[in-house]
């Protein structure tokens, strides 16, 4: 087998494969070729010497927003990806039935970049969404479009891989779980995940945590205060511990207003981590809180989780929640997707939605990455 890559002599992390240890990953045609330690190159292999870098699957971003121009809060998922060490942005619910077309053919056709998306249930997606205009796409039941939503999911099967929804007090006003309601029986309809965000109540968070079902995945999980997950003495809330043990997923979707380092300290004090690490990346909060996905996964390293645990969280269960297990893995035979990242020793300041500071040891950088089996990066 003639490999057109091998990065050589990295430290490998894929949680997928149980490895953490020194090896070669190759890739041909767009694939995973090798996996192993001293992987020969033929005439025509580019060699990379990764000495000293840690390589991973590719990293997946579970919740971002990339429709770009054609919703307000859309960033380039080009541009974003191939600096921050994603190779598949998942965006959730930009997009709803009404504009999915657009997106599709606009933006999904003509990024690099790996897109995946969750179709929201709201006939324009995420519509009114920016500094100055804050309309929630939820609020008004005349846009839930569930009929047109099965329509465009099962046309779509290739991209769509679940239903979307936003519920909360910013999102949906006083509908309380309605639009969950529907996106609910969208969701089964089509046999698809559902994901839902939430916010401020109503609904509270065990209102929604209740309604969801095996496989379906909460975001901005560890949200500030109110409709936190912990009690006002720090604990984990019971009704998590269920919906866990019964295959519901929770994901973080840091956002510009849904994730705080005391909940997440009391989260991880209580033993209960995230399934999925994820930016929530849009126009209100790339240049700060949130950043990107390697920002994201630092503070979670920062506050305690273990390396190999923020990676799986970014790779192999963001594979399980997609349902598409080509994703996050360097096993031989998968997409040829992987990432280079370095973690640099110091002191760096974090900062959350709520505006604490963190000063945390560690920060994980993006300094490479091979997209469909191709350096990517522009380093
Ligand atoms: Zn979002």
């Amino acid at each position: 087998m003639q490999h057109d890559l091998i990065l050589k002599g990295a430290r490998v992390v894929d949680p997928s494969q149980n490895h953490d240890g020194i090896c070669d990953v190759a890739f041909a045609d767009g694939r995973v070729s090798g996996f192993g330690r001293d992987l020969p190159a033929g005439p025509g292999t580019q060699v990379r010497d990764m000495a000293g870098a840690i390589v991973t699957p590719g990293l997946i971003d579970l919740h971002t927003h990339v429709y770009w121009g054609g919703t307000s809060l859309g960033i380039d998922a080009d541009d974003f990806c191939r600096t921050s060490g994603v190779t598949t942005s998942v965006d959730t619910g930009s997009a709803g039935p009404g504009n999915f077309a657009g997106f599709r053919s606009h933006v999904i056709e003509r990024s690099q970049a790996r897109i995946l998306a969750y179709l929201h249930v709201s006939f324009a997606g995420i519509f009114g969404f920016s500094k100055t205009i804050m309309v929630g796409e939820s609020e008004d039941p005349r846009l839930m479009a569930p009929r047109e939503a099965v329509e465009v999911a099962e046309a779509n099967r290739d991209v769509i891989v679940g239903i979307k929804v936003r519920v909360g007090r910013h999102a949906s006003g006083d509908q309380g779980t309605a639009p969950l309601d529907i996106a609910l029986q969208v969701a089964e309809e089509t046999g698809l995940p559902l994901m839902a965000h939430i916010d401020e109540p109503p609904p509270s968070y065990e209102q929604v945590l209740a309604m969801l079902r095996p496989g379906d995945v909460l975001t901005h999980a560890f949200r500030p205060f109110p409709n936190s997950p912990v009690t006002a003495q720090g604990a984990v809330k019971p009704a998590l511990r269920e919906a866990r043990a019964r295959g519901v997923l929770f994901d973080i979707g840091h956002g510009k207003g849904s994730f705080a380092f005391r909940t997440a300290r009391a989260m991880l004090a209580g033993g209960f981590l995230p399934d999925t690490i994820s930016s929530d990346v849009h126009q209100l909060c790339i240049e700060g809180p949130a950043f990107d996905q390697v920002t994201t996964m630092s503070k979670m390293l920062c506050l305690g989780m273990s390396l190999t645990d923020v990676v799986a969280a970014s790779t192999v269960n963001a594979a399980v929640a997609l349902k598409r297990m080509e994703y996050g893995t360097l096993k031989v035979g998968a997409l040829g997707d992987a990432t280079v990242l370095a973690v640099r020793d110091g002191a760096f300041d974090y900062v959350d939605t709520r505006g604490e500071t963190l000063t945390g040891a560690q920060r994980i950088t993006a300094e490479g990455v091979v997209l469909k089996g191709r350096w990517w990066h522009p380093a």
